[in-house]
């Protein structure tokens, strides 16, 4: 079996689906590897570094294999590269790109979508969505800190003492937990909250604060452990409710979603104005329309003195590990499709099952049928984010699917409050919530 890399087209993508780390890792397994010239030059991994680990370089290498890997969504023109019945996996954005996925099936192409891999404990090491969040949600601490006029840590000087700056995450799924523990790591005092009862504890567990609104619902859970929409009412009263929290925060991080549907609305034109000028909100939630009302995707703008900045695509901002941690998942993914060196689909298997979506001319995954406009389902049968999860789902500290597990000890371990090291400052005097609760 061949397996083959091009070169990513879409504007502003960085990363690559193939590392020559994990190529390293593939050889055994008696996969051929081909990689289009240059797929990894924009994450730093030359065609030398490939050629080193055994795989084949060449300028018509990228879609040359029975299995093709990718990262972003293909062009029509990609597209045309494939051969009937030939395998593409990558993100396919099945609910959302219905054009791409017609033409995925009237190409006769086998598609599985990273975004609809089942999230069940044993396809852990594949979930894509989790392990390009972690990335995301560490780049979303870091600009909040670096565009804040302020310290995070608290200092104590010669001048005088420095208070810690108040954070305040919203939706503590995987990117927000990791950005709670880099804003932990920094040195801030951090408050959270998630309409998921279940994250108090991970929250906590980091560090940070779960912040109490009384929103009177019995829980914000619905399937397979992600959120339901809430309710209009219940939504208006979460934005009254934390308009006058995020007036006393320094900086809001907002990564609240809904698989397959726009991001809620949290932040409303009043809670930035009661914010202090200067503060800063970071809505990585900008990917599907922001929490925040005044988020203008891709932009950074400044409304009543706040800094509002919506960015776009992060994980490609860290191509060289977003790009190892996006091979691994798809280097697990490709061992559960062959047996013996060969390619061998097996749809019995509910990992390829739930991921695949196109296949013999066809849209095979319900949710993707039905956003392309060709299913007669019933409203219910549209899981969240097109995605057939399992009952099974257990709760994932942040950056616990890598397969590598790089860097995820730190970030799975409990965080006792004031012990994040933020070059040696003396955190045990943190006169934020975390004394507080010590
Ligand atoms: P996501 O990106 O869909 O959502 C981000 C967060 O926003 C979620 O925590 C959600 O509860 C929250 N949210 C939604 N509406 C909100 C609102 N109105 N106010 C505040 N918060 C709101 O979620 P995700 O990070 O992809 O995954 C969510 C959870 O799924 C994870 O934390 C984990 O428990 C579970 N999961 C399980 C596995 C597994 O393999 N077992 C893998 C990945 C994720």
């Amino acid at each position: 079996m061949k397996l083959s890399v091009p070169k990513e087209v879409a504007e502003g993508e960085r990363r690559v689906a193939l590392v020559p780390e994990v190529a390293k890792r593939l050889s055994p397994t008696g996969i051929e590897l081909a990689v289009e010239s240059g797929a990894g030059e924009a994450a730093y991994h030359p065609d030398s570094s490939y050629e080193e680990a055994g795989v084949s370089v060449s300028a018509d290498a990228g879609f040359s294999g029975d299995v093709v890997a990718k990262v972003a969504p293909p062009s029509a023109e990609e597209i045309g590269r494939m051969s009937k019945g030939g395998v593409l996996i990558g993100f396919l954005q099945p609910l959302t790109a219905p054009d791409t996925v017609r033409a995925l099936a009237d190409a006769g192409v086998t598609s599985f979508a990273m975004e609809a891999i089942p999230r069940i404990t044993r396809a852990q090491s594949m979930d894509a969505l989790s392990s390009q969040a972690t990335v995301a949600g560490y780049r979303a601490g870091l600009i909040a800190a670096e565009e804040l006029p302020r310290f995070l840590p608290m200092l104590t000087t010669a001048a005088g003492t420095v208070r810690p700056a108040q954070v305040l995450v919203l939706g503590a799924g995987v990117a927000g937990l990791q950005a709670i523990a880099t804003a932990r790591r920094l040195g801030a005092s951090v408050n959270a909250f998630d309409v998921r009862s279940a994250v108090k504890e991970q929250i906590e567990s980091l560090g940070a604060r779960f912040l109490e609104l009384d929103l009177g619902l019995e829980d914000g859970e619905g399937s397979g452990g992600y959120a339901r929409e809430l309710t209009d009412e219940e939504q208006q009263k979460q934005r009254e409710l934390l308009a006058d929290a995020i007036g006393g925060m320094d900086a809001v991080i907002s990564t609240a979603a809904i698989p397959g549907r726009p991001a809620p609305l949290l932040i409303i034109e009043d809670a930035i104005k009661q914010m202090k000028p200067g503060s800063v909100v970071v809505d990585i939630a900008a990917e599907t329309g922001g929490n925040c009302e005044l988020t203008e995707p891709g932009e950074t703008v400044i409304k009543h003195d706040v800094k509002i900045v919506g960015p776009l695509g992060l994980p490609s901002t860290m191509p060289d590990h977003a790009s190892a941690l996006y091979a691994r998942n798809i280097s697990a993914l490709v061992e559960l499709m062959i047996d013996e060196g060969e390619l061998k689909l097996d749809f019995e298997d509910e990992v390829l099952a739930g991921a695949c979506i196109t296949r013999d001319g066809e849209i095979v995954h319900e949710a993707a049928k039905k956003a392309a406009g060709g299913s007669t389902e019933p409203d219910g049968s549209s899981e969240a984010g097109g995605e057939a999860k399992s009952q099974d789902a257990e709760p994932e500290a942040p950056g616990s699917s890598e397969a590598g597990g790089e860097a995820k000890s730190q970030d799975a371990e409990p965080e006792a409050p004031g012990s994040s090291e933020a070059g040696g400052e003396p955190q045990s005097q943190d006169a934020g919530p975390e004394a507080s609760r010590s």
